[in-house]
């Protein structure tokens, strides 16, 4: 039987960022991907934007992550050349009443430790954003986007210049921990079954990670909650300068209907956030333009429409049912050399970086 010091389960932005952090010349690292090519789960199918920070509660791992992990992914970025930008972010009010919430968000980020952040007038507001309608706003200067692809394929490069090595059509089917070190049992393409052992098993396996830590005794139940998103056509490049968020609902899922946008300018709208079922349905329904278009339309009067085509969804992995409270993400050594990554929703690509050490930290 062959004989692994390492194994990570999942090659998303997250088992990638860990195999970058922790693989060593000296240790044989593998990454397992059921599909034939890295990154082709929940990592693409995301934002691109990199979080300030103010949103989780303080104390939690979202929130000590997310800023961690926020400056962090701004000096790779600048230092390996990914293409990045640091646009800043709106998070405006409609109506006046909302003022208090935008106050209690920017306290909230200020406790959390993020200092950039501002809470802005009308006046000032209108003058950044000529095109958005406001009342007052929250301005966060570094909230930014990034090429989540580059991103990964920064992290794999840099895993396998430091010897691991990324094995694709290889699902992972059972895991026994009876014995250190555990046995892995995977299937590839034509269902051929490979056992082997690894004396550590880090699990990064995004939408089936609660799977994967029951197999060796947890009780993790992911709920998957889908985000759609519509492109925006019709609409000059540059009318809105910064990505553009409204103010939270009170019991929060998602962060709201927004307008974000691409490296190349192009702008989007969304995600929302459905709970389905527990398969992976991509599709975005025709009605949802016009749902976007009453959510967005509050604070984007320049949007018809006509600008507003139904486009792709994303998955979130959520701890969090439809009636629960806030979930942190869960990075935890359940069983000794066996770490899960349970509920590595948003803002999970912002915190790569830091997670990553994080978990090497554990190790
Ligand atoms: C709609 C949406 C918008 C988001 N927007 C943002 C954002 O703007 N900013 C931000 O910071 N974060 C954002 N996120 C969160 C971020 O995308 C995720 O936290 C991150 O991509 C999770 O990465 P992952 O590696 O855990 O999962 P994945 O990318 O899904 O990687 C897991 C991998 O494991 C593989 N796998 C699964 N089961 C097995 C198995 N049995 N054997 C082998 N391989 C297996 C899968 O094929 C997959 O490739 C968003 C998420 C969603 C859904």
């Amino acid at each position: 039987m062959e004989k692994a010091d390492i194994t990570i389960i999942g090659a998303g932005v997250i088992g990638l960022a860990i195999a970058a952090e922790i693989a060593r010349p000296d240790l044989s690292v593998f990454i397992l991907e059921k599909n034939n090519a890295h990154g082709g789960g929940i990592s693409s199918r995301n934002s691109e934007v990199i979080h300030g920070g103010m949103y989780y509660p303080e104390g939690s791992l979202k929130a000590s992550l997310c800023i961690d992990g926020n400056r962090m992914l701004y000096e790779i970025a600048s230092k390996h050349n990914l293409p990045h930008k640091r646009t800043g972010k709106l998070i405006v009010a409609v109506k006046k009443e909302e003022g208090e919430d935008l106050e209690r968000l920017y306290d909230n980020g200020r406790k959390n430790g993020v200092t950039s952040l501002e809470l802005i007038s009308k006046k000032h507001a209108s003058t950044m954003e000529p095109n958005v309608q406001v009342e007052a706003a929250l301005y966060s200067p570094d909230t930014g986007i990034i090429g989540v692809h580059d991103l990964m394929n920064y992290y794999l490069a840099r895993a396998q210049s430091r010897k691991a090595q990324i094995v694709y059509q290889t699902k992972v089917m059972q895991i026994e921990k009876d014995s250190s070190p555990y046995r892995i049992f995977t299937h590839n393409a034509k269902s051929e079954t490979f056992e082997f052992s690894s004396a550590v098993v880090i699990n990064a396996a995004g939408l089936e990670s609660d799977t994967i830590a029951n197999m060796i005794g947890g009780s993790y139940h992911l709920h998957y909650c889908k985000g759609d998103y519509c492109s925006i056509s019709g609409v000059k490049t540059g009318v809105v300068q910064r990505l553009i968020y409204p103010v939270p609902a009170k019991k929060r899922i998602g962060l709201g209907v927004h307008l974000t946008m691409d490296l190349n300018g192009r702008f989007k709208l969304g995600p929302d956030t459905t709970y389905i079922d527990r398969k992976e349905d991509y599709n975005v329904a025709p009605e949802k333009a016009e749902f976007f278009y009453q959510s967005a339309g509050k604070f984007l009067p320049f949007l018809k429409k006509e600008n507003i085509h139904p486009d792709m969804a994303g998955i979130r992995p959520k701890l969090q049912g439809p009636d629960d409270d806030f979930h942190d993400f869960v990075i935890k050594e359940d069983s000794p050399g066996f770490i899960n990554l349970v509920g590595i929703e948003s803002p999970g690509m912002t915190a790569s970086p830091a997670i990553a050490r994080f978990v090497r930290k554990m190790l």
